[in-house]
């Protein structure tokens, strides 16, 4: 007797191979369990979506190669895990075998079975006893606690609208610790925007969670891991042994067989959004992954919750909160009552010519470093300056392989084109035409820590010494363990004043900074994405967040904390409700520019991108699809927009293009691309798309 499993394989991307492939076998494999297949020449690693007894109609059995071998030891993937794969692969227009196998450690195909059970072994045994009697945190504040309460009991997915330094992190915790403590198997999974930018964030689980279910307890897992480390990180998860899993938006698809909880911590964070590969959002990911959990539960009269966090949520989570959906649970109070800080515009309009920094505001931090507080800067824009030109001939750094300028570093003087990484050495004079006087123009955080040192040269700290500025960017924090320095030297108060992009707003919890000051926010204000009013928004708000976060200081200190934006446009109704932090008041007018316009979430948007040799040959391509649509089902619902370029049109010599595709339905869109998919492999090889290299569409796109 043979079986003829169906296994799904990693799939380049668009191979027209939507689904698995068959195999034959001798034994009957549960759905789920991994195996090694041939495939071409090479041996892969699959998994087993169904196993018929009967070959599929049309199968030459003779032709049929044999499953290589089953991955012994291992559990078989659950159904929940396989529904929530199989959604996200229609749903994002990818192939099932591309979603799956991205989800599992690539080095779990290199594993023989000898060194499997070594590993398993390894990680097995029964995990530590709870140790009784441990620290269960601070008391929590009302709003905490009823929040906490609440979601305990929550039927629906839970937006935690809570103020920055309200104490969200520690509802996670504790909600966390009643899911693990009411089953023994529970798992919890915790998502952030990226990992490495909060070290503070997984050394509060692990100090929390580590007496109480030992040092495996918690297994982290992101894009920054070695092979072996997410191997390890995953196994821990699928067989149950981690009980908590900290991660970034992989972590989404990791196997999770006891999954109780899922947190999404800054839930509005873009990067909870894939930009390559199956283009998928972790967070929306994660509000499907508990509804399949719960449906699976509900027997059981077990439910697995999930928990959406910020303080300036996405206006897709907010509007779902507002019609009910989702339960919105608000704690609006600082810990300790502390207050938001004040908002203080700087018209431009009216600062000496050239100033790069208002006078008030460097009196403002002077005043603030004099008293023993601390600063933060934020520049959105790394390196010395964006451009470097020639005021002669107009000779500008543009890189030579992409639409776009060079910067300037200064430090290593250098010109690195940030989409390419093309790096010169900066020339002498100009290359065009021999001026040796090519200057910056417009300016990076590395120019703004410089002036800002010159400026506050002759600041005295409270201990005399004297005032101290950094600056922290991806340039600072390349190497390994830099960025854990430099956030450990702001900590300490070794820094007084810390310059740099937006990493620098993420969820630090800083405890003696006093003012934040924005620069060159204008640029969020007028940009043609429509998305940028809530990103520049939630940008200023969470980085106001980390000032005056502790209530103490604040009262010792005796003065209010503040944020400053420098703007031309102070009138800009934006700043009105940043000024009140009223997220709800910008929510609502957002809201109602989007629902009259049919945006997300009103409507719904896929783009199709097509990367090429030439721009005509990516519109060509894109233009050819938008012909064939016609007749495609739920074509009269969709609205397909004309080709056009991206921003920024070429990089590393590739053209890129893209087209909108908008729809009132969701569900219409959703079966639209699905059909459309034949032709877009189709008109690849229509002798106009010559040059198409690849193409990629991405459903719920973040920019349009
Ligand atoms: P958020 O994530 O909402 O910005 P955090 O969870 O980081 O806020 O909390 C802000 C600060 O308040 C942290 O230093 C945290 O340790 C502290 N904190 C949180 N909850 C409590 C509490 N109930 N009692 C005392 N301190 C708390
Ligand atoms: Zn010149
Ligand atoms: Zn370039």
């Amino acid at each position: 007797m043979a079986f003829w499993p169906n296994v799904v394989v990693a799939t380049p991307a668009h191979s027209g191979v939507a689904e698995g492939l068959c195999y034959r076998s001798e034994l009957s494999l549960a759905p789920g369990t991994l195996v090694r297949v041939p495939l071409g020449a090479r041996e892969v690693l699959g998994v087993v979506w169904e196993c018929p007894d009967v070959a599929p109609a049309g199968l030459s059995e003779a032709r049929t190669r044999d499953v290589a071998g089953v991955l012994e030891g291992l559990p078989s993937l659950n159904d929940r895990w396989r529904q929530l794969v199989q959604f996200a692969a229609r749903y994002y227009q990818r192939s099932l075998g591309e979603v799956a196998l991205a989800a599992l450690p690539p080095q779990l195909r290199d594993l023989s079975n000898v060194q499997l059970a070594r590993r398993l072994k390894r990680s097995a045994g029964a995990p530590p006893a709870p140790a009784q009697g441990m620290a269960d945190g601070p008391a929590l504040s009302d709003e905490q606690r009823e929040a906490l309460a609440a979601l305990q009991t929550a039927q629906a997915p839970v937006l935690l609208f809570g103020a920055t330094g309200s104490g969200k992190t520690e509802v996670y915790l504790q909600a966390t610790r009643h899911a693990l403590q009411a089953h023994a198997d529970a798992q919890v999974l915790v998502m952030v925007p990226e990992i490495n930018l909060t070290p503070q964030l997984e050394a509060r689980f692990r100090e929390r969670f580590e007496p109480l279910f030992g040092a495996g307890a918690l297994v982290c897992l992101h894009s920054g891991m070695t092979p072996a480390q997410r191997l390890n990180g995953w196994l821990a998860a699928h067989t149950g042994q981690a009980r908590i899993v900290l991660g970034t938006r992989m972590a989404v698809l990791a196997s999770l067989p006891g999954l109780r909880l899922i947190v999404v911590d800054e839930e509005h964070d873009p990067s909870y959004k894939s930009q390559e590969g199956a283009r998928y959002s972790a967070r929306d990911l994660a509000v499907y992954r508990a509804k399949v959990e719960n449906d699976a539960l509900a027997s059981q009269g077990a439910r697995c919750r999930v928990v959406l966090g910020s303080a300036t949520p996405s206006l897709e989570s907010w509007h779902a909160s507002e019609q009910g959906r989702y339960l919105r649970l608000a704690m609006p109070a600082r810990i300790g009552g502390g207050a938001l800080p004040r908002l203080r515009l700087v018209d431009m309009n009216h600062q000496p010519k050239g100033a790069v920094l208002a006078p008030p505001l460097v009196a403002a931090m002077a005043e603030r470093i004099a008293r023993g507080e601390q600063c933060l800067v934020l520049l959105n824009r790394r390196g010395y300056a964006p451009v470097l030109a020639c005021h002669d001939c107009g000779w500008k750094s543009a890189c030579p392989h992409c639409s776009a300028y060079r910067v300037f570093h200064k430090l290593d003087r250098t010109l690195r084109c940030h989409h390419c990484g093309f790096t010169e050495r900066v020339p002498r004079a100009c290359p065009d035409c021999g001026n040796l006087d090519i200057a910056p123009v417009g300016r990076g955080t590395e120019q703004i820590e410089e002036q800002l040192a010159g400026l506050l040269a002759d600041v005295k700290r409270a201990d005399g010494g004297p005032a101290r500025v950094a600056r922290m960017d991806a340039d600072s924090t390349r190497h390994k363990g830099s960025l854990e320095a430099q956030l450990a030297t702001m900590h300490s108060g070794e820094v007084d004043v810390l310059v740099g992009t937006q990493m620098i707003a993420k969820g630090h919890d800083f405890r003696r900074i006093t003012l934040v000051a924005g620069l060159h926010a204008d640029a969020g204000l007028f940009a043609s994405d429509y998305r940028a009013p809530e990103r520049l928004f939630a940008l200023l708000m969470q980085a106001g967040g980390r000032a005056g976060r502790d209530a103490a200081f604040m009262s010792e200190q005796g003065a209010a904390s503040e944020m400053w934006v420098q703007t031309w446009y102070p009138q800009h109704p934006l700043f009105d409700a940043l000024r009140r932090h009223d997220y709800p008041a910008f929510a609502a007018t957002q809201l109602a520019e989007r629902e009259s316009a049919g945006m997300p979430p009103f409507g719904h948007q896929a783009l199709l991108r097509a990367d090429a040799r030439t721009q005509q040959a990516a519109q060509a391509w894109l233009n050819a699809a938008a012909q064939a649509a016609p007749g495609l089902p739920h074509f009269a619902d969709v609205t397909i927009y004309p080709a056009v370029p991206l921003t920024i049109q070429r990089v590393a010599n590739v053209e890129r293009a893209q087209m909108l595709v908008e729809s009132a339905s969701r569900g219409a869109l959703q079966r639209f691309l699905a059909a459309w998919q034949p032709t877009l492999l189709a008109c690849r090889s229509l002798p106009e798309a010559k040059g198409l290299i690849r193409f990629a569409v991405d459903v719920d796109p973040l920019t349009v």
